[in-house]
Parts: C-alpha cells; structure tokens; sequence
C-alpha cells in the first residue's frame, strides 16, 4: 500500500520515518534538521558513532523522542544536471531504505521528497523515481506501507497526479 501525506513527517505515528540527511549524518537544514529537533539530542549521539554514509545509502537509527520508533537516514544526491547518475542515486536511496525497514521487520515507513529541497533535484523527476521504486517494492512486499509526506504544495500535487 503507497499512501500520500500532506504535511510535517515527524507527525508520522508508524514504525519508521526516512531523514534526507546529508553524509556526515550529524543534521542539518530541512526535514533533516525538523527530525533531529522533535528526536532531541539522543539522535545526534546516536548518529555521531555511525561514521557518516555515502550517497545512495541507508542507515538506520531509533526514533527517541518521535511517535516513530526508528529513522531511517538517506543521503540524496546532489542534483547536477541530470549526467551524473541522480536518478539512479534517488532510486537507491529509496531501495535501500525499504530494504532496511523490511530487514528490521518495519512495516510501516514514511518518506519525504529526497533531494527535492537544498539538493534541487527536479521535483516532477524525483517523485517519479519515488513512487515507481515504491511500486516496485509493495509488488514484492505487499505487507509494506509506504507513505509519501509532502511538505510543499508543488510536490504534493505533482505526487496527486502521478499517484491517481
Ligand atoms: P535535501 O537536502 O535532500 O534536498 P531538504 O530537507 O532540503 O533535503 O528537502 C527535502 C524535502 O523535505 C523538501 O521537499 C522539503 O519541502 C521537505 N521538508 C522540509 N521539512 C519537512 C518536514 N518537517 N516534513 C516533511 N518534509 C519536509
């Protein structure tokens, strides 16, 4: 199931939320720096011993002081025209991340719109690569529940239109 949200993700009261975090993993600007301000300051210790992450990966932490029990951090890609492999990058960073949630036996995640703020990934590209991944995944995974949280008008009427 593949659900769209208008709103602020550290509301989200399911098993997981996905922070686009930037590599060292020790907060920032955006969504990044809104979870880390609802998590409170065991979130940065706990993310201080995880020696950053790489582009296109995911890692996995608890959720402190959120409603979700665990964030699962992605680092998007940088957008730089489209040649330098962003779009594979974005798809990555989802697949990993709902790898990791099923390997921990989450079945309830919440994504925002990676790379589509300070990163300037194209918003109507992006979530194309969003939702075709999720598809992907609920096929094989059908007791998944994915829910996109869009936080700005322009990327949620663009996820209406693709979702239907
Ligand atoms: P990136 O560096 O990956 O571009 P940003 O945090 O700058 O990350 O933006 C990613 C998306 O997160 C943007 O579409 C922005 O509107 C959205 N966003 C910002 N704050 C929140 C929030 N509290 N909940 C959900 N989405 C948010």
């Amino acid at each position: 199931m593949i659900e769209l949200r208008f709103g602020d993700i550290t509301n989200f009261k399911g098993e997981a939320i996905v922070n686009a975090a930037n590599s060292t993993l020790l907060g920032g600007g955006g969504v990044d720096g809104a979870i880390h301000r609802a998590a409170g300051k065991g979130l940065l210790e706990e993310c201080k011993t995880l020696g950053g992450c790489k582009t296109g990966v995911a890692k996995i932490t608890r959720g402190y002081n959120l409603k979700a029990q665990f964030v699962i951090h992605t680092v998007g890609p940088i957008w730089q025209g489209g040649n330098s492999g962003e779009a594979e990058l974005l798809a990555s960073c989802y697949k990993k991340s709902l790898e990791l949630a099923f390997s921990h036996r989450i079945k309830s995640i919440a994504f925002p719109n990676i790379s589509t703020g300070v990163y300037r990934f194209p918003k109507d590209e992006a979530a194309k690569v969003a939702i075709s991944t999720a598809q992907e995944f609920v096929e094989e995974h059908p007791e998944m529940e994915i829910y996109f949280y869009c936080f700005d008008l322009e990327n949620y009427n663009i996820y209406q239109k693709l979702m239907g």
